[in-house]
């Protein structure tokens, strides 16, 4: 098996474009065979570094996947065993390979329901116009303040298109560029439209899936989620309801987030302490009805005081651990709401581009002293509470690469600021990958067979050309995918690069 050049005739195969299929070397394939009792892997990953993302962090060379399962990592000699007649071997030349990524807050669906090209899910880096912000802020700010005077929240109007073979046409557009950037595994952070999810189940049904999708229905759906036969856990490998997404406040930057104390500043003239769409009541009700109704729970909260709501209704309601409720953003918290949380094991579901985002007006809106309780990744994770990561496409763009280097470095692309914004709540390059690899598993309730390269894990494998371990961090945004595998599939085989400048 170590015959040097042995491993080059492979290599030269694999050159030439070759599935090494019946061309397999023979030799090569007979151990696998002889052993009489253990069927050839169909695809062998080798000469690589693979960073498995296991709790002690180990890096092999070689993984070899058979059927949707990952049946051996290890050194090149040991995995390539597995190789045999219709094995695809193939040399990562060094190329580094990853856990399946997953993104934990999109609203791809939603996204696609309406139609969107290609080019809509692929990054822009747009340098920052605070004009253009400015009358954006203002507009969601407004639209808050709209949807509260209604007595609603963001997420309870729904609808339920019919299924046509445009919409699912539109999901398998959508589809195409997310495995293309790298995902394995999407979360759709509260889907308002039933008819996409039947859409979806169809499409699953049809061996047309390549992306998984675990979907969280906007709390205005629940009823009819429920009727439908859905709750947390009903689904196949491709599609999956994973719970339910509530919305306790509005955003920070058009100054709708709710807080203890009033905003520093009040450019738009909107409620000083923010929005609150659950007042504590309600929010106690909602979310008792959820359990009742089986549906695992996240709530939209950026601001203190809708934390702080939050958290009383997750603990009115017995919140335990084993429950994994989470909360969406958290970008404003102090000390005591860190501790709730961590001690009722409630996730936080952070944006890995939001920091870097809200640079230009965090500051203004909360003023200097309050710094310290804003986007404070770090202190989270040595506090120990359970993270995981998200880019909320599109608010955000999809480019997981994009997030990463954003979370690692905290200074957006154009340089700003010098050194990092509150630099001292960085991220490592491990830790933010584990937010969107097995922290996410956790956070789904896959961590049994997904989130990390095992022997039995469902074969989920990100392959980049650099090691995004050791490459500069200020490059990450631009290294470049080579292969996307999920559930044994591979999904995209074309090098994907998107090194940000600005439009
Ligand atoms: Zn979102």
């Amino acid at each position: 098996m170590n015959d040097p050049r042995q491993m080059t005739r492979r290599s030269a195969l694999v050159l030439a474009g070759a599935a090494s299929g019946s061309m397999a070397a023979p030799a090569a394939a007979a151990p696998a065979e002889r052993s009489g009792r253990r069927r050839p892997a169909d695809l062998v990953l080798h000469s690589g570094v693979v960073w498995t993302g296991d709790r002690r962090d180990s890096i092999a060379a070689a993984v070899a996947v058979r059927g949707s399962r990952i049946v051996a990592v290890g050194d090149d000699s040991r995995v390539l065993r597995w190789a045999g007649r219709g094995t695809r071997v193939i040399d990562l030349k060094g190329a580094f390979v990853a856990p399946g990524l997953r993104d934990q807050h999109t609203h791809l669906i939603q996204t696609a329901v309406e139609g969107a090209a290609a080019q809509a899910y692929r990054p822009v880096f747009v340098p920052h116009d605070e004009q253009a912000a400015f009358e954006s802020r203002r507009q969601v700010g407004q639209r808050h303040v709209d949807i509260h005077a209604r007595g609603e929240t963001p997420v309870d109007r729904t609808t339920h298109s019919p299924v046509t073979e445009k919409l699912k046409n539109d999901l398998l557009v959508m589809q195409e560029e997310v495995a293309r950037l790298g995902l394995s595994t999407v979360v759709e952070a509260g889907l308002r439209d039933m008819g996409a999810l039947d859409a979806l189940f169809q499409l699953a049904d049809e061996g047309r899936l390549k992306v998984r999708f675990l979907v969280r229905v906007a709390w205005g759906a629940i009823e009819e989620a429920a009727r439908m036969g859905l709750r947390t856990g009903v689904g196949n490998e491709w599609v999956k309801v994973l719970g339910v997404k509530m919305y306790s406040d509005g955003w920070l930057g058009p100054r709708t987030a709710a807080l203890r104390e009033p905003y520093a500043d009040d450019p738009y003239g909107f409620p000083r302490g923010g929005i609150l769409f659950l007042e504590q009541r309600r929010a106690d009700r909602d979310v008792a009805r959820a359990r009742e109704l089986g549906f695992n729970i996240t709530t939209h909260a950026i601001g203190d005081r809708g934390l702080k709501t939050m958290m009383a209704a997750y603990e009115a309601n017995h919140v335990t651990p084993r429950d994994r409720w989470s909360v969406e953003h958290v970008q404003v918290a102090g000390d005591d709401l860190l501790a709730r949380m961590i001690h009722r094991g409630v996730i936080a579901s952070i944006q890995l581009s939001f920091a870097t985002s809200d640079q230009h007006f965090a500051e203004n809106a909360l003023g200097r002293d309050r710094l310290r309780l804003a986007y404070r990744w770090r202190d989270m994770m040595r506090a120990g509470l359970p993270m995981v990561g998200g880019s909320d496409f599109a608010i955000e763009v999809l480019d997981p690469l994009w997030g990463l280097q954003r979370v690692v470095t905290r200074t957006e692309f154009d340089g700003t600021p010098p050194g990092g914004w509150l630099p001292d709540q960085r991220l490592d390059i491990r830790t933010a990958l584990r937010l969107i690899s097995s922290q996410a598993a956790f956070a789904s309730f896959e961590e049994h067979e997904r989130g990390t390269i095992e022997p039995g894990n469902y074969a989920d494998l990100l392959v980049v050309r650099e090691n995004l371990l050791r490459m500069p961090a200020d490059e990450i945004a631009g290294a470049t995918r080579l292969m996307t595998i999920t559930n044994g599939r591979i999904t995209s085989e074309a090098p994907v690069s998107h090194r940000p400048v600005p439009s």
